[in-house]
């Protein structure tokens, strides 16, 4: 696999060798377009110095022998045919007899000047006989040729090698800061991908200890938040699972348990009546909790609902308290109300759900005799539905669960009455998908109040 660590790598060397070659070229082609001419020139200038010093020394052969050990290699020849090289020796002596013949002529050469393209800026270091300037002069009678070219070995001072250390180390350098700094960079990435790897495996223990300020650091951040509210939402569904699991089976249990009873000859006519109504109190159980957990289904899935429409809050109040009016007055609890009519705007359905509940919760939850308080009030840009009941009330504790799914206040107090613990989950839900809000105030036996609040548009 190529990774990104190798790829980085790779392609920053490929950037610092590609950068080189470009130097290169722009350098050389600096070089033959300027360079090689001035240096020529300036040859060309000391080498005339050299023959003009040279005319008037009594002993030219030591006068040149000096003159090459300051930093040049020549080679001189006069028209008797003698040759004669001084300073460091030429790698590659060769030199056409026509140009040797020119320059005793009293013409000059210019070697350096024309030297070949193809050698590229290295030319400047040819060490060729051919890589020279050459000068004519006259000595005691005689033509001379004296051919010249800086020792560029003598000229390597110190300083050029403290220059071509230096560019050693700083590719040397350079090049383990690449690989530092992209394994920096790689590795939080890496890390990132294992993390991603274990939450695949539904592991969501994992945080990322990337404490970085740029964007990997933000990603980093992200990715830690992402996965606590992942861990959150798996824990909710797993509670969610068995949670449902539970109140299914429960009720099933109840009813194979009293079928089972049922098949037995000897039972008299109030047994089988008791067994028949708690199968029938069960599967009213499991009818409602199947009821709740679609609605709660369908409320997930509408999310952010659009079809509002208007909803006359007081007509539906007033049917659903008909509708109850029965249950009522079975357990004897008194409604009052005073409805001025209300309308706000959200879907009817729903706000009938909301209604229903908390009515049926507030005469689950009351007292024989106690009674049940609906008012309305209505501001400027909001509605607010209070349903007040006398009924078992709630410890502070339990006020802040109860909007929980399948949470049920104390048992002691709630078990003999039907519930899923959904209802209220489903009241909030609804609530804030309408942009509402709902709270409780409850005393321990003496009563609750929820009050309901809702944008009137
Ligand atoms: P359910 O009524 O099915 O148990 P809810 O979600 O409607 O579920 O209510 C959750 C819990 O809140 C109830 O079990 C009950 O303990 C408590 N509760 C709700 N309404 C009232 C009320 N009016 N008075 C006292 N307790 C209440």
């Amino acid at each position: 696999m190529r990774t990104l660590y190798s790829k980085f790598v790779i392609t920053t060397i490929l950037i610092m060798l590609f950068s080189t070659i470009v130097g290169f070229m722009v350098s050389n082609t600096y070089y033959h377009q300027t360079v090689k001419q001035e240096n020529d020139r300036k040859n060309m200038e000391i080498a005339k110095g050299m023959a003009e010093f040279a005319v008037t020394q009594d002993n030219l052969d030591s006068y040149l022998k000096h003159t090459a050990a300051s930093g040049y290699q020549l080679f001189v020849i006069n028209s008797s045919g003698q040759e004669k090289f001084y300073g460091g020796s030429f790698r590659d002596k060769t030199l056409a007899s026509e140009v040797k013949e020119k320059v005793l002529n009293g013409d000059v050469y210019h070697g350096m000047k024309n030297f070949p393209k193809e050698t590229f800026v290295t030319g400047f270091f040819a060490n060729e006989l051919t890589n020279t300037v050459g000068v004519p002069f006259t000595y005691q009678g005689e033509s001379y040729a004296l051919f010249m070219r800086p020792n560029i070995e003598l000229l390597f001072s110190e300083v050029h090698f403290v220059l071509g250390w230096m560019i050693i180390v700083m590719v040397i350098l350079s090049i383990i800061a690449v690989l530092i700094g992209s394994r920096m960079l790689v590795n939080p990435i890496r890390k990132l991908s294992s993390a991603t790897n274990k939450v695949v495996e539904e592991d969501f223990d994992v945080h990322l200890d990337i404490n970085r300020k740029d964007e990997i650091g933000q990603l980093a951040g992200s990715f830690n938040e992402m996965i606590a509210r992942l861990g959150e939402l798996d824990k909710m569904r797993k509670s969610f699972i068995s949670n449902v699991s539970h109140d299914i089976q429960s009720p099933l249990l109840n009813i194979q348990g009293y079928t089972r009873l049922l098949e037995s000859n000897t039972l008299t006519k109030e047994d089988k009546d008791a067994y028949i109504q708690v199968i029938h109190d069960e599967t009213n159980r499991m009818s409602m909790l199947t009821k709740q957990l679609l609605v709660l289904t369908t409320l997930e899935q509408k999310g952010n609902f659009r079809n509002k429409e208007m909803v006359d809050v007081t007509a539906q109040l007033k049917e659903i308290i008909q509708k109850y009016r029965w249950l009522l007055d079975e357990k004897e609890i008194a409604v009052s109300y005073s409805l001025d009519e209300v309308i706000v705007s959200g879907d009817p359905d729903m706000l009938y759900t909301v209604w229903e509940n908390l009515l049926t919760n507030a005469i689950k939850y009351n007292c024989p005799d106690g009674s049940i308080e609906l008012t309305i009030i209505e501001r400027q840009s909001e509605v607010e539905i209070a349903f007040q009941d006398t009924g078992i009330g709630l410890a502070p504790a339990e006020q802040g669960q109860i909007f929980e799914r399948f949470y049920r206040a104390d048992d002691a107090r709630t078990r003999t009455t039907e519930g899923t613990g959904l209802g209220l989950s489903i009241v909030k839900q609804i609530i804030d998908m309408h942009g509402g809000r709902i709270n409780v105030r409850s005393v321990l036996d003496e009563g609750t109040a929820f009050n309901v609040i809702l944008p009137k548009m």
